[in-house]
């Protein structure tokens, strides 16, 4: 049995991530998606152990003293993990991963396992990166700000990604990564027997 497919999604701040992300769970139900730890504050709507396990800053410390973490990283001032036990498990077993990780996340997800897919989402314009920002209502102006600065540095990693995926329409994003998924099961480099 060939390892399951480990699945970067990444971008910016606003770009749609989480959008694709939630219609490819609901899509492809054997696509295993990753809750990621995390020290922010849980925004309204959101589920322990759904969206993320909302940890306190010394637990999170405690955990990356453990090597529990595949990566971690600052963003935004808070700190994200993705668990290293459950990816593991599940690419053992023969299950393609989805994670959602920033893209200093993503570089190291990629140095640790090379044979990982990484998919950057881009926005079909600044503009429209700027009004999906402020469209969600869940960050305040000064946040906004700090995140659309970011993104003038961030767009420079894309060419560390294997794919990239413009997020027109959710539909058309996730049609996309899709595709990608099957044509990279069906790598000659990827079979293993
Ligand atoms: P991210 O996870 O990348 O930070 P979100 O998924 O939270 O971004 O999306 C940011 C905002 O943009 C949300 O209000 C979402 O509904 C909206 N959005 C996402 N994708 C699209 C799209 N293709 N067209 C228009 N709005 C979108
Ligand atoms: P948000 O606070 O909006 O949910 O996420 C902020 C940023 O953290 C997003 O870019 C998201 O992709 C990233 N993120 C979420 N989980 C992880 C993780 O486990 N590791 C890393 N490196 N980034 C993450």
């Amino acid at each position: 049995m060939n390892k399951g497919l480990l699945v970067v999604v990444s971008g910016p701040s606003g770009v749609g991530k989480g959008t694709i992300c939630n219609a490819l769970r609901s899509q492809y139900e054997d696509l295993v998606y990753s809750v990621s730890a995390t020290t922010r504050l849980m925004r309204e709507g959101e589920v322990e152990g759904v969206n993320y396990f909302f940890l306190s800053k010394e637990d999170f410390q405690e955990k990356i003293a453990d090597g529990a973490f595949l990566e971690w990283a600052e963003v935004y001032g808070n700190f994200y993990g993705t668990p290293k036990w459950v990816i593991d498990a599940e690419l053992t077993a023969g299950n393609n991963v989805l994670l959602e990780i920033d893209m200093q996340g993503a570089l190291q997800v990629k140095k640790a396992y090379p044979e990982s897919v990484l998919v950057f989402i881009l926005p079909p314009s600044e503009e429209e990166l700027a009004k999906r920002l402020s469209g969600r209502g869940t960050d305040s102006a000064e946040v906004i700000a700090k995140r659309l600065a970011c993104w003038q540095q961030e767009k420079a990693m894309l060419k560390h990604y294997d794919y990239a995926v413009v997020n027109d329409t959710v539909a058309q994003a996730v049609e996309k990564i899709s595709r990608i998924i099957t044509a990279e099961e069906c790598s000659v480099k990827r079979m293993e027997n």
